[in-house]
């Protein structure tokens, strides 16, 4: 038996890009049969839909409410929600997604927006943090036409992106040779910002086990025990 589990999810709370809830992203992700999700949205420094005026623990709490809605639906139906976010250190390319810190440490460092990917990745290991670094090869017209790769900052690569954009299945297939090369584990994302369309591309993983967590999520891909889902996208361009 394998387990469906979304590594990369968006809503409208908290993401500007977000186009449903994250109760929506629930009841969505139930019904196409996954067992839990991550939601993932942008932090401040990305797409973010919280407005900078405000003090910043506020802006983290605010932040928060994507996941919120999204677990508090997913406890009534019956889906895990797993809570990461998507940040892009500096403005500059890359994006990682995190995973495994709390709150109290997202408001313990509001200098965070200054710090450049290193010390980003720096200070999220020192904190127990995991770090994948998603669609790396990615081009579009918020993105530097410069591929940025950071191999010793990353736990994980995204090596399968199902959000179309452009070339996707050569982004893909790059950022999976990528991972392979400096021996990675790999990970799919869908990058779901939802739609009304039934078929909108979801991703993410197998795995042979019910996860308790965020950390136990963490393991499993550490240990590389999970599957790849999406791979089609390897291939397609997507819808
Ligand atoms: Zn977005
Ligand atoms: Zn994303």
């Amino acid at each position: 038996m394998l387990y469906a589990y979304e590594l990369h999810c968006h809503t409208n709370e908290a993401s500007r890009c977000g186009e449903v809830s994250g109760a929506e992203q629930a009841r969505a992700h139930k019904a196409a049969g996954y067992t839990g999700i991550c939601i993932t949205d942008h932090f401040f420094n990305g797409n973010s839909g919280i407005p900078r005026d405000l003090p910043w623990e506020e802006r983290i709490d605010l932040h928060f409410r994507g996941y919120e809605a999204a677990k508090e639906e997913g406890d009534r139906i019956g889906l895990q929600v797993f809570f990461g976010i998507e940040v892009k250190p500096l403005s500059l390319a890359a994006e990682f997604l995190v995973f495994r810190l709390p709150r109290e440490w997202w408001k313990a460092h509001p200098d965070m927006l200054e710090w450049d990917h290193e010390t980003f990745a720096m200070e999220a290991h020192r904190a127990g943090g995991f770090l994948i670094h998603c669609h790396p090869y990615r081009q579009a017209p918020y993105l530097p036409p410069t591929v940025y790769l950071y191999p010793d900052c990353v736990d994980a690569v995204e090596v399968i992106n199902c959000r179309q954009r452009g070339s996707q299945a050569a982004y893909n297939r790059q950022a999976y040779e990528y991972a392979k090369k400096y021996d990675k584990p790999m990970t799919c994302g869908g990058d779901n910002h939802g739609s009304a369309r039934v078929d909108y591309p979801m991703g993410g993983i197998w795995s042979p086990r019910i996860l308790r967590d965020e950390e136990d999520l963490c393991e499993l891909i550490q240990n590389r025990q999970h599957f790849l889902k999406g791979t089609q996208y390897l291939f397609d361009d997507g819808i």
